[in-house]
């Protein structure tokens, strides 16, 4: 079994946890081009290591978690609530 920590719930098994994507800046609505809004929306850096992720705790607390993952050996390094000290 595979346990992600949450902030608010403790060490939980990751069949409680939704993959939401990858974090990133959402540009600025009143000065974005196009090409900035297709970039936040639609492309993904996929990397081979360290990831900036954001994951909902669906069976638990129901909050969103911002957590920093290795995608190629699944450790965890940071996990905060997103709302509150997670967002870009
Ligand atoms: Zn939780």
């Amino acid at each position: 079994m595979v346990l992600l920590p949450c902030p608010h719930c403790g060490p939980r098994d990751a069949a409680e946890f939704g993959y939401v994507g990858e974090r990133a800046a959402r540009p600025d609505p009143g000065a974005a081009t196009p090409q900035q809004w297709r970039g936040y929306l639609y492309l993904r850096r996929n990397p081979a290591g360290w990831a900036d992720e954001l994951w909902l705790h669906r069976a638990g607390c129901g909050r969103y978690l911002a957590m920093s993952r290795h995608t190629v050996t699944g450790d965890i390094r940071a996990v905060r609530d997103a709302a509150t000290g997670g967002a870009d």
